[in-house]
């Protein structure tokens, strides 16, 4: 048995997982970073960026679909070539995987290890059969993994996740997606667009990550004009028959209904991969759902050198927190005992949906209601989303009643990826509504939908 030393061992190399060996490495620590799966991390090979290939292709042939309104024809059929769509996914991908794995060819051999990371006690991993890292601090990075409900476990190959999709060679004719969540929305959409008979079946009302109740209601009325769409269903039973798969669930209208499906994409949420780390060999805190008890602030693990990043932890399953939670726990992992706060960001969550869905701020339940006002827009209306036909959308928008300040919004419409990013600034900014609305606006652009929420919460502030 091989026993390595080490300052720093990182468990994982995702996102957050690089970011903590880089951030270690930067302060003056020596650094294991320990891989058991393929490199590349999950936003790069199954996460973000495939997907928002498979939306590229989606709202391309969308557009091509939609074209005549502007009195742009296109004679003769549109044609999909699902092999061609794949082929373009899996190639832009793997370029962008690429980089990722360059840069770990990159690293000294010395800190990297291939091999899933148990731990035999606080301080000490198991790595593979024959190897040990003994390690004054370690960093869990491990990330998280689709949930599969058992009722579709039984349908073997023909239940699938986000990372099958983007294995396909060519394009099923039938999916049902299960879970409403960014993720189900997303690929459903995109799938539905290209071409594929989609049923998307929520189960408990959700319609991507919305908390407003009249945001949430509008967003599900626009899904469920492109797919069927049932934010409400029961699913009673999943039947695989030959290389199909029959579902029976009940509709939100009551209905009993039976489906045939190639595939079932279960996209019903996902848990921190934390069950094959043995946890129980070391003296951790552990809560009900075997996470280690952390402090979100420092991302430590009680008063012990073990620190949490990424998906691993649970809280916000986005890339730009992986990476900067990694580096705050590289950092912290590298100085322990002395640790620091990570530096949050305002709070941004994007859905790369058409309209787009996106979050800024507080959510609207976490708000009490009487600290607050609500400014709203349709863009059914606003000048420039109509000019484009994309007129589809609601956006509410909470400035707080004591101080003006801009404190969230939730909301579907047009290029919300980037009113996103302005309001996210302005909150990052901690600015008042009234100065948000002295900023300039250009015409005619989507942009002034935003001004027109904005405009309706200093109404409403009185
Ligand atoms: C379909 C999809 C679309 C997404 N789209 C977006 C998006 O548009 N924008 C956005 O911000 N976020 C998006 N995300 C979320 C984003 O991908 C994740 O938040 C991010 O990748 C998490 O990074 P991580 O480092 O925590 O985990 P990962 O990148 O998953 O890294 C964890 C690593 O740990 C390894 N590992 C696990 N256990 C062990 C062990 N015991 N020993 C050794 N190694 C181990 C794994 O093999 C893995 O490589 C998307 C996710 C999915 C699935």
């Amino acid at each position: 048995m091989n026993t390595i030393h080490t300052d720093v061992a990182i468990i994982g190399a995702g996102s957050a997982g690089l970011s903590a060996y880089r951030a270690a490495k930067a302060a003056g620590a020596s650094a294991i970073l320990i891989e058991g799966g393929a490199h590349g991390t999950t936003c790069a090979r199954v996460g973000c960026m495939p997907s928002k290939l498979l939306i590229a292709a989606a709202d391309a042939a969308h557009h091509a679909a939609h074209a005549a309104a502007f009195g742009v024809h296109i004679d003769g059929a549109l044609r999909i070539d699902g092999r061609e769509v794949m082929a373009r996914v899996k190639r832009e991908r793997d370029r962008f995987v690429s980089f990722v794995v360059a840069g770990v060819d990159a690293m000294p051999d010395a800190d990297k290890l291939t091999g899933y990371a148990r731990f035999i006690d606080d301080n000490l991993l198991q790595v593979g059969d024959d190897t040990k890292v003994q390690a004054k601090s370690i960093v869990i990075a491990t990330g998280s993994s689709p949930v599969m409900p058992s009722m579709y476990r039984a349908l073997g190959d023909r239940a699938i996740i986000n990372d099958d999709v983007f294995a396909w060679d060519d394009l099923p004719k039938r999916v049902a997606v299960i879970g409403a969540g960014v993720i189900g929305l997303e690929l459903g959409q995109a799938l539905a667009r290209l071409g594929v008979r989609v049923s998307l079946l929520g189960a408990r009302g959700r319609v991507g990550p919305f908390t407003d109740p009249d945001v949430r209601a509008y967003a599900g009325r626009v899904f469920s004009e492109a797919f069927r769409f049932e934010p409400f269903a029961q699913v009673q039973a999943a039947v695989r028959e030959g290389d199909e798969v029959r579902l029976r669930y009940v509709s939100d209208a009551g209905e009993s209904i039976e489906e045939t499906f190639d595939y079932v994409l279960v996209a019903a949420g996902r848990k921190p991969n934390v069950g094959g780390l043995a946890l129980s060999n070391t003296s951790l805190a552990l809560d009900d759902v075997g996470l280690p008890v952390y402090d979100p602030l420092t991302l430590q693990a009680g008063a012990h050198p073990v620190f949490i990043a990424g998906d691993a932890n649970g809280v916000l399953p986005l890339l730009h927190e992986a990476a900067d939670e990694g580096r705050a726990a590289g950092t912290n992992a590298a100085r322990y005992p002395h640790v620091e706060a990570v530096e949050r960001r305002a709070p941004i969550a994007i859905a790369f949906t058409d309209p787009g869905i996106a979050m800024v701020g507080s959510r609207h339940v976490d708000l009490k209601p009487e600290s607050f006002v609500t400014g709203e827009v349709s863009f059914e209306d606003q000048g420039r989303s109509r000019v484009m036909l994309r007129n589809r959308g609601l956006m509410h928008v909470y400035v707080d009643r004591a101080s003006r300040r801009f404190v969230g919004a939730e909301w579907i419409g047009p290029d919300a990826e980037h009113i996103a990013h302005l309001l996210a600034w302005a909150l990052q900014m901690k600015l008042t509504v009234d100065e948000m609305l002295r900023m300039p606006f250009y015409h005619p652009v989507v942009e002034e939908g935003l001004r027109t929420a904005l405009r309706d919460a200093v109404v409403r502030l009185g």
